[in-house]
């Protein structure tokens, strides 16, 4: 299994994103970036996207997550639609942690957020189905246990 660098290790791993004043790298993101194409359809606010953009180095990984839910799925669409898994909730994004100065790991390319409405923050918050969990741990991805939507190619220890 890849193992993934801890979240304090991201910039030596994945490169420093930052650029001037407060702004992502324009350079980090043509060099570090690409497009992910999933294998059923997803939405993002409500219309299809074909591809959302991913470390290179978190991508073959997240095709191997993704096809395997798609097989668990049976390669039915109405299944991934259940599990929640068609709803993107945003994978790269440069910005900060909640109440920190430490980029989030969405800035690095290396984090995908599944089904927002439905497994947002809070503890009581349903989990995914196991069959979208097990794919996500069996590539070393983590599923914040505060913030269940959130997977990510880096560990917290
Ligand atoms: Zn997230």
């Amino acid at each position: 299994m890849q193992i993934w660098p801890m979240q304090a290790e991201a910039d030596s791993f994945y490169g420093n994103p930052r650029g001037v004043h407060g702004a992502p790298s324009s350079a980090w993101e043509s060099d570090n970036l690409v497009s992910f194409t999933p294998p059923f359809q997803m939405h993002y606010a409500n219309q299809p996207i074909q591809h959302f953009k991913i470390h290179t180095k978190c991508h073959d990984s997240l095709v191997r997550v993704f096809d395997a839910i798609w097989q668990a799925a049976g390669q039915r669409q109405i299944l991934i639609d259940r599990w929640g898994v068609s709803i993107f909730g945003g994978s790269y994004n440069f910005r900060l942690m909640r109440n920190s100065n430490r980029l989030s790991m969405h800035s690095y390319g290396c984090a995908i957020d599944l089904a927002p409405d439905r497994f947002s923050m809070g503890a009581a918050l349903p989990r995914f189905a196991p069959e979208v969990l097990d794919a996500f741990h069996a590539e070393g991805w983590i599923n914040l246990p505060h913030d269940r939507m959130h997977f990510q190619a880096a560990r917290l220890k």
